[in-house]
This record gives structure tokens, C-alpha cells and sequence, in this order.
């Protein structure tokens, strides 16, 4: 957060905006807020996540087109390419090198057709970002200037390599689970359980973000959460800058870490490529190959030692794990 503060890309941004203060960050959140607000006090009728969704696309005047298929990519290359959108000739080759969209403005918009059109690569491994992506592309025009909407072509790289990628996914995440409406949701549905839980995560699927990837739900059904609860994601990694073959400090760590507020006040906490302790079920699901895909257990948090001698504070805990291929996901709650 501090680097991308002072990111010049973001500054220039905040800039552009007409923005002041001395965190960009927070004043071209605020902005994006506060117009998504704005459209959402005029809108009349009753108001969900999707439609949230569907507003925003109408007031930027975006048009998504996802490719799911390599046919659908080359008929929609031949079709613009016909309307007069010469841009759409090197969409193959553009996708083929890391972009995994692109949002244009038309040159030639039919009559009553949206201005923007954002082509997302949903193929293959792709797909999964979808939703996700699709909100990522409102972002840049949600944070442009007027000015600036006149000539808008951009490119979102599957790397996030610089800071203005990496605000949009911020912006994009609070659009995608735009919390005045997913939470409310959240804590009715949660109710059930008393604590987030994989369920959980599929209960909002089915009937509030149903084309939200499950990985994106879990992550926003734990950031949002009222009580302390973490979302891990244990996979084989080594210490930064341990470059032997095989790497002396490989181990099961925990490579992703995602916290509800109420964890950070709470000390639940698991620090990024922390080792996983040989103790939870985390690791033992991850080693043992007949063992179940999902399963859960209570433990204490104390057992886990990185190679300093350092422990975790010892809190009890309720660990629930998914087994994929190669990671384990695990929702860490108090017990
Ligand atoms: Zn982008």
C-alpha cells in the first residue's frame, strides 16, 4: 500500500482527477466510491450484486464481450474488423502474449450502442478470472478523467506488473463484492454456520455472486467478515532467495493469506510463506494422498515454528482444509 502511494502512475492519476491529499490510493477509492454511490442512489427498483453490476456498466457505457472459444475470438476479430475497428486485427496475437484484456473505445459505435467495449480472454485457465476481469476493466474507466475517457485503449496484462494494475484490482475488488450489499448477504447466510466455512462460500455462489469464481467468494466472504477468520492457501514454496536445486528451505507454506479485520485485532494472524506446521491438518492432508479432500479440525496455532524458533501466538482454532492438486485451502476461524 505505501509503494503504491507513492507510485508515480497513481499520483498522475489522482491528478488527473483533480484529487489532493497526500494518499492517492484512498482519494481515487473515495472518488470511485462516491460516484458508484451517486448511481446507485438514482437507480429505481429493487438492487442486487448483479445489477449493481449491470448499473456501473451502463453508466460507464461498457459493453463486455468475454471469448470463450478460439472460434468466438476469430468471429469477433472478422466482425469488428468488418464494422471498421481496424484495432481488432492483432487481438490474437495480443492475447497470445499475456494480455488478458483490452478495453477500446469504438470508433464507430452503432446508433444507441455502449461507447467502451472491454474483449476478455475467457479461455481455458482464463475463465476463472472472468468476473473478476470484468469488473478490473470498469475500474480504468471508472478512475479516468473525462479527458482522458477521449482516447481510452488499455491493456490488462495476466502479471500485474506495475501499480496502476495493481490499484485497479483493488478498485475492481470492492466492485466485485461492493460490501454495503454483499455483506448484509454474507452475515444472513453465515448465520447458519455461526463462522465462514466452505459452505458458506458455496451458499453465496448459488445465490448472490453466482458468477464469481469460488477462490474470489472465498476471499471476499473472509475480508468482510464480522469475526476473526483467515483464508490460507498452503502450497510447496521455498524462502525468498533460496535459489538451490532442490532448495534447502523448500516446504508446505502458506503462499496466500487473506484476514478479516476483526483477525488483526484478535493476533490471528499467519505471515506470508510462513511454514505450515507438521501438526495440522493442513499438512497432513497435503501429504497424505488417501487422505479426504475436506476435512476439519480444532488446534492451536502455538505448534506452528518458522526456522527462527519463532511460534504464532497460541490461539485456539478451528481449521477447516480443501484439497486441491497441488494446495490446500483453509479457513482458519476461532474456536
Ligand atoms: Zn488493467
Amino acid at each position: 500500500m505505501a509503494q503504491l502511494r507513492r507510485a508515480p502512475e497513481i499520483i498522475t492519476i489522482a491528478k488527473n482527477l483533480g484529487l489532493q491529499g497526500d494518499d492517492p490510493v484512498a482519494a481515487i477509492m473515495q472518488h470511485c466510491r462516491t460516484r458508484v454511490e451517486s448511481w446507485l442512489r438514482a437507480f429505481k427498483g429493487p438492487i442486487n450484486l448483479q445489477r449493481l453490476h449491470q448499473v456501473v456498466a451502463d453508466r460507464l457505457s461498457i459493453h463486455h464481450v468475454v471469448v470463450s472459444t478460439d472460434q468466438e475470438l476469430d468471429d469477433l476479430i472478422t466482425e469488428y474488423t468488418r464494422r471498421g475497428e481496424l484495432i481488432f486485427r492483432t487481438l490474437r496475437d495480443e492475447f497470445a502474449t499475456g494480455t488478458q484484456a483490452i478495453t477500446f473505445k469504438l470508433t464507430h459505435p452503432g446508433l444507441g450502442a455502449r461507447r467502451h467495449l472491454a474483449v476478455i480472454d475467457g479461455r481455458r485457465e482464463r475463465a476463472a478470472r472472468v468476473f473478476f476481469g470484468k469488473r478490473h476493466e470498469d475500474s480504468h474507466l471508472l478512475s479516468l478523467s473525462p479527458a482522458q475517457l477521449s482516447f481510452v485503449f488499455r491493456r490488462t496484462h495476466a502479471t500485474r506488473a506495475n501499480a496502476e494494475e495493481a490499484l485497479m484490482d483493488k478498485i475492481a475488488g470492492e466492485l466485485a463484492f461492493y460490501p454495503p450489499l454483499f455483506q448484509p448477504d454474507l452475515h444472513q447466510l453465515q448465520r447458519r454456520y455461526g463462522r465462514p466455512c466452505f459452505q458458506l462460500v458455496d451458499d453465496l455462489r448459488d445465490s448472490v455472486c453466482p458468477e464469481a469464481s469460488y477462490i474470489a467468494t472465498a476471499i471476499a466472504a473472509v475480508e468482510q467478515n464480522e469475526t476473526p477468520a483467515l483464508l490460507v492457501t498452503a502450497r510447496g514454496s521455498a524462502k525468498r532467495g533460496d535459489s538451490g536445486t532442490p532448495p534447502a528451505s523448500w516446504a508446505l507454506r502458506a503462499t496466500s493469506v487473506k484476514a478479516s479485520a476483526p483477525a488483526g485485532r484478535v493476533g490471528l494472524m499467519v505471515p506470508w510463506n510462513y511454514r505450515i506446521s507438521p501438526d495440522s491438518l493442513i499438512y497432513r492432508i497435503f501429504h497424505d494422498r488417501f487422505a479426504a479432500r475436506h476435512d476439519h479440525a480444532d488446534e492451536r496455532l502455538g505448534t506452528w515454528a518458522s526456522s527462527d524458533g519463532s511460534r504464532l501466538a497460541d490461539l485456539p482454532v478451528h481449521v477447516e482444509v480443501k484439497k486441491n492438486d497441488d494446495h490446500v485451502l483453509a479457513m482458519i476461524t476461532l474456536e
